[in-house]
């Protein structure tokens, strides 16, 4: 990809940290029709998809309506997952509970989970984290022991699909054949922000596997979404800049410098984006920017294709690594065949999780690779609980697991804009590191 006769790093450029799909220019122009909620339902295989404001938007669009139909006020969130999460639980007027997640992974602990769900436990957030399917069998056999719901934080999984079977001990009716992630639980929601797979620059989506709860749940977003014309005309200029600028050439310049400055700082939620304001807005998305995320969703079955084809290819020099671990990956299931590392699970790959032995290693790894511009950061960097700015409506709280994670994690960008040279520079380097 780099242009001969050039020095690598000669030209500054950047690699995402997460593979989203480029939004081209040309799909900024064109035809209204077909619109995004009939697209992304026949995407994910459902009969209905609502299009909300963000992520976190839809999250808040199904908790109100869960809180309508059971007076109980928890909402049971993992340790380790987006700060948003429980900003859209305290928007609801719920207490968020934080749960571990279970040692070397991004799963709710059963066990944990199960001490804390009770007659008050409204609703379980279980994550897809990474494009990876959490296993929800256990998950759901302790909600619907406490009469909870079960809403599954597929923000990072668009696209995502599970073997419906693997969940069948816990599912009513379980079809044949593989179904979005998202209706193995009463609701799902994903994400549209920038980097996420799919994006309106701000923007996400909710599902729900029963007809009787979809209805209330779009009963509540007629409601809630009031329009903003001001923010929308915004958001569009975002969405325009991010057309612009989501481009090796441009990166470094929106998102590498910004990152590195604020490293330098210390700042590191800052340099992350981890950091949010409430409230969480709720406005509809507008039809033009609709329309761009309809043209760009046409690219997106093929864009996630090739992504887990350079998985299929990357994964086993990261797993190869002395003592490290990636998250959502069992070496042995790649000779299953299909997408990298999966089988029952067909999850996508935005980026690699990996797991370095000790924090002094995994520090000593971003020291050397934060500055490249290669894709290699951290995902969320605390446990909910070390938030200072969550502390409000957190207790301080012991969550070992999850603060195992944030202290011995990063993540690689599995965009195509790693070449393989890059990835094998940030391979050698990983392996200094761990000698
Ligand atoms: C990004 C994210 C959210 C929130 O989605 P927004 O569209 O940014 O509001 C929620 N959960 C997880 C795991 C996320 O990564």
């Amino acid at each position: 990809m780099r242009r001969p006769g050039l020095e690598p790093g000669f030209l500054p450029r950047e690699v995402p940290p997460t593979a989203g799909l480029p939004v081209r220019v040309s799909e900024l122009f064109g035809p209204l029709a077909p619109d995004l909620p009939a697209l992304a339902a026949q995407f994910l295989g459902v009969e209905e998809v609502g299009i909300s404001a963000s992520g976190s938007a839809a999250l808040v669009l199904i908790l109100q309506t869960l809180r309508r139909l059971r007076a109980r006020r928890q909402v049971i969130v993992p340790a380790y997952t987006c700060p948003l999460v429980v900003l859209a639980v305290v928007q609801c007027g719920l207490q968020p509970v934080v749960c571990d997640v279970a040692p070397g992974s991004f799963e709710l602990d059963p066990d944990h989970l199960a001490a804390l769900s009770g007659p008050d436990t409204l609703a379980v957030l279980p994550t897809h984290l990474g494009g990876r399917v959490a296993r929800l069998y256990p998950v759901l056999a302790v909600a619907r022991a406490a009469g909870a719901f079960v809403v599954e934080d597929a923000a990072q999984a668009f696209g995502a699909r599970v073997q419906a079977q693997a969940h069948a001990q816990a599912l009513v009716a379980a079809p044949a054949g593989t179904q979005s992630v998202g209706l193995a639980g009463d609701a799902g929601f994903f994400s549209f922000a920038a980097g996420k797979g799919l994006s309106l620059y701000e923007g996400g989506a909710w599902l729900a596997r029963d007809a009787a709860l979809r209805a209330e749940i779009a009963a509540t977003a007629r409601q809630l979404q009031t329009p903003a014309w001001g923010f929308e005309a915004w958001r569009s200029l975002q969405l325009l800049g991010l057309a612009l600028c989501y481009r090796p050439r441009m990166l470094p310049y929106v998102y590498g410098l910004p990152l590195r400055r604020a490293v330098r700082r210390g700042q590191l939620a800052q340099a992350v984006g981890d950091v949010f304001d409430l409230p969480i807005p709720l406005h509809p998305v507008g039809a033009w920017r609709r329309a761009v995320g309809a043209r760009a969703l046409r690219r997106l079955p093929a864009f996630q294709a090739a992504l887990a084809q350079q998985a299929q290819r990357r994964l086993p020099q990261l797993a190869r690594l002395p003592g490290v671990t990636v998250l959502g990956y069992a070496p042995a299931d790649a000779a299953e065949g299909g997408t990298a590392g999966d089988g029952a699970y067909q999850g996508l790959w935005p980026f690699f999780m990996l797991l370095l032995p000790t924090p002094a290693q995994r520090d000593a790894a971003l020291a050397a690779l934060w500055p490249r511009g290669l894709g290699v950061t951290r995902l969320f960097i605390h446990a909910l609980p070390d938030y200072a700015y969550l502390r409000p409506w957190l207790p301080v709280q012991n969550c070992p697991h999850a603060r195992d994670l944030a202290a011995r994690m990063l993540t690689i960008s599995n965009s195509p804009w790693l070449d393989d040279a890059g990835f094998a520079r940030i391979v050698a380097e990983l392996e200094r590191c761990l000698r």
